[in-house]
């Protein structure tokens, strides 16, 4: 039972209807509490069966998590070199290593501990220094963290070739479906990357799963979204239709679950936001990010952005400057004065330099007053630095309060921002491979869930090339990665 004292006064809108456990101390984590106050309420009703089955795991994951008998068990065997019989009572575990930016961080973390509830896993996190001291622990009484020492999971071992991966033990023919588990090896690795753009097959099959559920110890490493992969494995589809009624739902119940950033990390995004967003009518986020593969000129996105604003109407049109008297006889529109936040994310100024100054040397033609921000422009990527990261993840949550959000094309950064917010955004669209610019500036997402970009066979051994979004009435393809899965 997890339970505890303090909770108890705590309100369920605060607790965001059952969502959050109330066996927390607040002040201990106060985005827990205080980050969904700058949001409007999720439109989405949470199902009391998902309710029930976190509490459910957060029990698990008291019962079984580092510190206990059970784990130091557990990790014995696994040193010995054993994977054993295990009994429904015993504890099973899967350990997440990471694998580029934060966005994919974020992603692959709900869909692993997506797989952990559905699979009876124990999710523990590789938190390496980079990613240190962001997110405060989500289970209560116990913790998500992989204790130093961990015996397996070389991060220079886990790629596509490595040899204890599910699929080369099979064609290896060191793990067989008719084994019993006393004969598995000590762990099995998952390897759930876009390889070649398509997940590796025989993972999302019943007969495999059964294979997998087996092991004691999994390790997994991904970079994609892999959540709607779980929805099209049949053993667990019914199941995943209770927790999420409204499957679009998905990330944006997870993530709200799981992400609370630290009092640290808290502190950048509070202050920002009184301090420039709070008492705005509307806030419009714009995420602009460039990839190395597919680079972009600064003209031709600034272009896209602004052919996107205004074909949406995201902000109001600039008037002729006009006299101060003429001004004044215009001002009886209902929009009149009222103030619109532009909150820009990105690692360049040049976005916000040129938006500002638009808003700054001209009117509206409604009187709208338009104020534009961006919180940092670090240049570069940086996935080691610890204080990169926190500014990151400061800005995805910002980003998450803005009523509209306009995002680039392919990026998980955006994707988490606008599943926690909720809403369906913009995505302004990457140029064809042989292109330099996107005829259509943006489209509007057809759902708040995260794009898998690489979908998985669902033939399994018939080896059928199955377009899922054909065939499944809740998967289409994505707007910005054609081949690309989305539940909606
Ligand atoms: P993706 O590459 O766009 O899918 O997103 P990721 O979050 O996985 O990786 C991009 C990384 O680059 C982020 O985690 C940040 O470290 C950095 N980055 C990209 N865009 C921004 C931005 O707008 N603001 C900040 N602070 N960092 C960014």
């Amino acid at each position: 039972n997890v339970s505890a004292p303090a909770a108890t006064t705590l309100s369920q809108d605060k607790l965001l209807g059952g969502l959050l456990s109330a066996a927390f101390d607040e002040s201990s984590c106060q985005s827990r509490y205080k980050s969904s106050l700058y949001r409007k309420p999720s439109p989405f009703p949470l199902s009391p069966y998902l309710v029930q089955k976190l509490r459910k795991y957060e029990a698990r994951h008291k019962k079984c998590g580092p510190g206990t008998k059970r784990y130091r068990k557990a990790i014995q065997q696994l040193q010995a070199g054993r994977n054993v019989e295990s009994s429904s009572d015993d504890c099973k575990y899967v350990v997440w290593f990471p694998c580029n930016g934060l966005g994919n961080r974020m992603l692959t973390i709900t869909s692993t501990f997506l797989y952990a509830v559905l699979s009876g896993r124990v999710l523990l996190v590789n938190v390496h220094q980079e990613q240190e001291g962001l997110f405060c622990e989500p289970f209560p009484g116990t913790s998500w963290v992989l204790p130093a020492g961990f015996p397996e999971g070389n991060p220079q071992k886990l790629h596509v070739d490595a040899p204890e991966s599910y699929v080369n033990m099979l064609k290896s023919g060191l793990v067989r479906a008719d084994m019993p588990a006393s004969a598995l090896p000590p762990y099995v690795y998952l390897h759930v990357e876009q390889t070649r753009l398509r997940l590796s097959d025989n993972i999302f099959c019943d007969d495999d799963q059964a294979v997998l559920g087996r092991f004691t110890w999994m390790i997994l490493k991904s970079d994609s979204y892999f959540a709607p992969a779980l929805f099209l494995t049949p053993m667990y589809e019914k199941e995943l239709g209770r927790m999420f009624p409204q499957r679009e739902a998905t990330f944006h119940h997870l993530g709200r679950y799981l992400f609370h950033p630290t009092n640290k990390v808290w502190g950048i995004v509070r202050r920002y936001y009184e301090a420039y967003l709070a008492r705005v009518d509307e806030k419009i986020g714009f995420q602009i990010r460039i990839f190395p593969e597919k680079p972009v000129t600064f003209e031709n996105m600034y272009d896209q952005l602004t052919r996107c604003i205004r074909e949406q109407r995201l902000l109001p049109e600039l008037g002729e400057p006009v006299s101060s008297a003429a001004a004044n006889a215009s001002t009886s529109g209902a929009a009149d004065g009222k103030v619109k936040a532009v909150l820009i994310a990105s690692l360049y100024p040049g976005y916000y330099d040129k938006i500002r100054g638009l808003y700054y040397e001209n009117p509206t033609k409604t009187g709208e007053i338009v104020a534009v921000y961006q919180p940092s422009h670090e240049e570069k990527q940086e996935y080691t630095s610890n204080q990169h990261n926190q500014k990151a993840l400061a800005e995805i949550y910002l980003l998450s309060y803005c009523d509209k959000i306009a995002m680039s094309a392919w990026s998980t950064f955006g994707y988490v921002a606008y599943g926690f917010a909720g809403v369906k955004p913009w995505i302004l669209l990457r140029p064809d491979w042989n292109k330099e610019v996107s005829e259509v500036a943006c489209v509007r997402s057809t759902s708040v869930e995260p794009c898998l970009h690489s979908p998985p066979i669902l033939g399994c051994r018939d080896k059928r090339e199955v377009d899922v979004a054909a065939v499944k009435p809740y998967v289409r393809h994505c707007e910005d990665v054609g081949f690309g899965l989305k539940i909606f």
